[in-house]
């Protein structure tokens, strides 16, 4: 019988992951590699929560930093979640050159957050208050006006005549319109930018819908990804025959066993050849074996 692998259509890079990698690889490119002596290219944090990933773009040259604070000279590369406003400065204090790849979407999320403190908007900002993009997005707004980032805040908050929202792009549709309501219920005036990407949705909906139909479900992407681990959490629930792994080296022919339909799918920061080295793996467990291979949507 033929075996089946249906991979998501929407595995891997979203649009601002891939951009920020394309950015990166043509700053390590310009400068030839990671030789000494030349100035040095950072990236402030990890660009991507892929260790793989990473670790090819360090062997190229580009080194992570932790913090401003580590950086003083050569290149800085902004990941495509972006920056805090001070961050930037402080960068631009330090005479280093900015490589901005914050996601696009990112940006205007940032903009309307300005834009509403600018116009006597209190501004409600609907995401995980810890997570750098909204720290980013939070910084934006001018200083004095009031920022909630709970349901509970925005349902206890006093002296308010008009929000204006804005969510983390990661966020769920469900969670910003509870948000909305919320604050439909406490402010006269209520101002909605649906600053969501629909990236991650797609990707859980087509996971959703793949793990049910797959014998063994594969979830593709690095243990410090929170989209991925959240694939493998849905998957995991409709198919107990789930396995979240980081490479192909993961595979073993147990995880295999018995099953005629694999499903694979794989975070917004997993790249392609993670992909294909999966595949090729697989391929070479089922050697002998009629496979079809093809995309799910
Ligand atoms: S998930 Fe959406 S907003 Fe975030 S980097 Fe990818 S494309 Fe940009």
């Amino acid at each position: 019988m033929t075996k089946k692998v249906l991979i998501a259509k929407s595995a891997g890079f979203c649009f601002g992951v891939k951009r920020a990698i394309a950015i990166a690889d043509e700053t390590a490119g310009k400068r030839g590699g990671g030789s000494s002596g030349e100035d040095p290219i950072q990236s402030l944090g990890p660009i991507i929560h892929n260790p793989q990933a990473v670790e090819r773009l360090q062997e190229k040259g580009v080194r992570v930093v932790g913090t401003v604070d580590d950086i003083s000279c050569g290149k800085v590369i902004i990941r495509s979640h972006g920056v805090t406003r001070s961050d930037r400065a402080a960068l631009e204090g330090k005479g280093v050159t900015i490589v901005d790849a914050t996601c696009p979407f990112v940006t205007k999320a940032q903009e309307h957050a300005r834009t509403l403190s600018r116009e006597g908007y209190a501004v409600v900002v609907v995401g995980d208050p810890n997570h750098p993009e909204v720290k980013s997005i939070i910084s934006y707004i001018e200083a004095g006006v009031p920022v909630f980032t709970s349901i509970r805040e925005v349902a206890e908050a006093k002296g308010v005549r008009k929000a204006g929202i804005v969510a983390q792009t990661t966020q769920s549709f469900d969670n910003l319109a509870a948000f909305v309501t919320a604050a439909m219920k406490r402010f006269p005036e209520v101002r909605v930018f649906n600053t969501i990407c629909n990236a991650t949705a797609l990707r859980q909906q087509e996971s959703t819908g793949l793990a049910g139909m797959a014998d063994v479900m594969f979830v593709l992407g690095g243990y410090n990804s929170a989209n991925t681990r959240r694939l493998a959490e849905i998957c995991q629930a409709i198919n107990p025959r789930t396995h979240h792994i980081e490479t192909d080296k993961e595979l073993a022919a147990e995880m295999v066993a018995g099953a005629s339909v694999v499903g694979v799918t794989a975070g917004a920061s997993t790249p392609q050849w993670i992909i294909e080295g999966f595949l090729e793996r697989l391929k070479g467990l089922w050697k002998g074996e009629s496979i079809q291979v093809s995309f799910y949507r």
